[in-house]
Parts: structure tokens; C-alpha cells; sequence
């Protein structure tokens, strides 16, 4: 029989299993505080636990689902890159980064993806499975570790990393409902960020579960001909559909929903693209968010110079979009987009 993966159980989960072992709710409790508060790595360290507990722990669930495998550090902007290795041998990513003195994680949801951008290199080898609840708590753990030993915390936690979250829908959910309780990791909902390519019957279903999470959509063209070219999930949920699920999802949750929009130099990057952007979005609440292209060597595509950036961002910023360019933390360290995964597929002769 496989077994359970600790940190994939609720809090309430935790004390019925142990229930059936005819122990009392609070050794939940301590059990919960070790693994969260203290970050321990074994059940041998829980020493307010009678010794048959902790054996029986051993014997029937596993703490750790990860382990760290390779780790970067870019001393200037203080992010670090961990590749984790899963119990079966996979490998995943996730990114701890800084803003002065909080920190926010990201996390891959699945080992590779099947949805096909263009540009990105997560998809490269595609996909070979989906993550389980259980060891996306763990990326997030073994990052709030690296927090804590910065001397910080980690307040927000965005999916996105390598992998659609929204095409491992309920392991997704599951994780962050784990993330979010109080007993554990206590990260709010509100400071948790879901990203996707943009599968709208995800979206609406999301929608319908009214968590004030928020949506961060993928656009990354401002019509279905270029988005469909760089995206070939558009031709499932074109614009037309896409759209009117993001403000559902605005609708339901208050929220307002964030798109991404990866610059591309000679593609995607134009003023026209930009003043056709502002036009889509028309009458939308929502806030954009630019991203240069980080390049990708397999992908030839490159990044716009900063002054096109600023002048794409411009125009949205003048017909009153809310728009930021993303602040570029983990380029030096191939912290981008499936990146350190990919180069390590390579090196290691697994992807040709
Ligand atoms: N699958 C989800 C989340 C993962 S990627 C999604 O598509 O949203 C997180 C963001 O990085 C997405 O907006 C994605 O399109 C973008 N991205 C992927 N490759 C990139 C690259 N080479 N340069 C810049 N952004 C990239």
C-alpha cells in the first residue's frame, strides 16, 4: 500500500487518521507545529511525541516528498532557485523571491506542461504528470525554510511556475486550501496568486468557488490571429470566450484580475499591439502586468530594448490601465519559466 503523504492532509484530515490510532486531536496539534512552524525534515525530531507515535508515522505516511537536488542564489536580487527531486525521481522547480524585507514563493503545479506556448520552456519536454497536493506544500516548505534562514518569512505564493495549474485542477485547489489553513502555513487567500494559460471552463469553475484569489491570466496578444501563433491553447478558448470568463471571475470574487503580457520583440510589442490591448480591455478592471521576454535559447525569440518597453507600457498607462513591468529577479540564475529545469534535462542527456 503507498503512503500517505503527510503534508497532502488538512488539519482536521491529520487528527481523524490519528484518531483510528486511538490518539487524541492535540498530538495533531504538536504534529502540525513541527511540520510548520518548525520546518522539521523527520518525525525522529518530533520529541513530544511517544516513541510508538512517531514509529507509526513512519511506518504509514511520508514527511518529505521532496528533496532539494540543486539550489541557485543571485546575490543581487537575493532570489534562490531550488530544483526539487520527487519521490519518483521527477524533478520540479520553485523560486523564493525578495522584496526588502517579505518574500514570495513560486511554485510549479506540474512536472512539465502539455499546453504549447511559444516562447516558454516549461512545455518543452512536455508533460509528465501532474503534481499532488502534497509536494507542492512541500516546495512551498522547503522555500519558507530559505526565508526563514534569510531572516523573513514568505507572505505570498504564486503558481507560476512550470506547469497549467488549472489543468491539475484539484490538486491545485486542494494545495492551496492546505496553504492557506491557520494551523499551517496560514498563507491567506488573498495572498495567494493562481496563473493561467487560460482554460475558461477552469476559470468559471473557479470562479464558482468564490475564494478571493487572485487571477492572473495570461494574454500575451491583443488578438486571436497573433495569440493563437504564441498560444495554442487560443484555439480552444479564443478571446471571445476567455474574456467574459475573466470578468465572471472579477464578478464573483471582487477581485481584480491581473494579465500578463510577455513582450516580444518584433511580434507582439508594436503601439498599434498596445492601443489594440487598450481597446480589449476595454471597460475591464483590470491591471496589466509586462513582462520582456526572459529568451529562451531553444525558442530564438527575443526581448524588446527597455525604451519599446516604456512606450508600450506607456500608452496603457495613458488610456488608464494599471500597468506595471515585472521587476526581473531570477534572470542571472535561469529562475525563469521552467528554465533551471530544462537546463538540467539537458545536461543530463534526458531531453534531446
Ligand atoms: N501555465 C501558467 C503559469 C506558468 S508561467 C500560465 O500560462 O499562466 C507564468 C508566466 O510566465 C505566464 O504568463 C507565462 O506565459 C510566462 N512565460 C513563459 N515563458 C516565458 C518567457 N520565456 N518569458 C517571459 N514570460 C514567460
Amino acid at each position: 500500500m503507498e503512503k500517505i503523504k503527510l503534508k497532502g492532509l488538512s488539519f482536521t484530515e491529520l487528527a481523524e487518521l490519528i484518531a483510528t490510532w486511538g490518539e487524541a486531536r492535540y498530538r495533531a496539534d504538536q504534529i502540525y507545529t513541527w511540520v510548520f512552524r518548525h520546518l522539521v525534515r523527520s518525525y525522529a525530531e518530533m520529541t513530544n511525541l511517544p516513541v510508538w507515535l512517531r514509529a507509526r508515522l513512519e511506518e504509514d505516511t511520508v514527511l518529505e516528498t521532496t528533496t532539494v537536488a540543486r539550489r541557485e542564489f543571485s546575490p543581487a536580487t537575493g532570489t534562490v532557485k531550488l530544483l526539487f527531486s520527487l519521490l519518483d525521481g521527477q524533478a520540479v522547480e520553485g523560486v523564493l523571491m525578495r522584496y526588502r524585507n517579505w518574500f514570495s514563493a513560486c511554485i510549479s503545479s506540474q512536472v512539465g506542461c502539455r499546453m504549447g506556448c511559444r516562447f516558454c520552456a516549461s512545455t518543452l519536454g512536455g508533460l509528465a504528470r501532474n503534481l499532488e497536493a502534497a509536494e507542492m506544500v512541500d516546495e512551498v516548505v522547503a522555500l519558507e525554510r530559505e526565508a526563514r534562514g534569510a531572516g523573513g518569512r514568505i507572505r505570498s505564493v504564486v503558481l507560476m511556475g512550470t506547469g497549467e495549474p488549472l489543468d491539475n485542477y484539484d490538486n491545485v485547489l486542494r494545495f492551496i486550501h492546505l496553504i492557506a489553513q491557520p494551523q499551517g502555513l496560514g498563507i491567506g487567500y488573498r495572498r495567494i496568486t493562481l496563473s493561467t494559460c487560460g482554460l475558461v471552463p477552469g476559470i468559471r469553475r473557479l470562479a464558482r468557488e468564490g475564494l478571493p484569489i487572485t487571477l492572473s491570466v495570461s494574454l500575451h496578444a491583443p488578438n486571436d490571429e497573433l495569440r493563437e501563433r504564441l498560444m495554442p491553447v487560443n484555439r480552444s478558448y479564443p478571446l471571445t470566450e476567455l474574456l467574459p470568463a475573466c470578468r465572471e471571475y472579477a464578478e464573483q470574487t471582487g477581485r481584480r484580475v491581473t494579465f500578463e503580457y510577455a513582450l516580444i520583440a518584433g511580434v507582439n510589442d508594436s503601439l498599434e499591439h498596445a492601443r489594440e490591448l487598450v481597446g480589449l480591455l476595454q471597460g475591464f478592471t483590470a491591471h496589466v502586468n509586462l513582462i520582456p521576454l526572459n529568451p529562451v535559447v531553444e525558442r530564438k525569440l527575443k526581448r524588446p530594448n527597455p525604451r519599446r518597453v516604456s512606450a508600450f507600457a506607456a500608452v496603457l498607462k495613458a488610456r488608464g490601465i494599471p500597468t506595471t513591468v515585472r521587476r526581473e529577479l531570477g534572470t542571472d540564475i535561469s529562475a525563469a519559466c521552467g528554465q533551471l529545469r530544462h537546463q538540467v534535462l539537458k545536461d543530463e542527456g534526458m531531453l534531446r
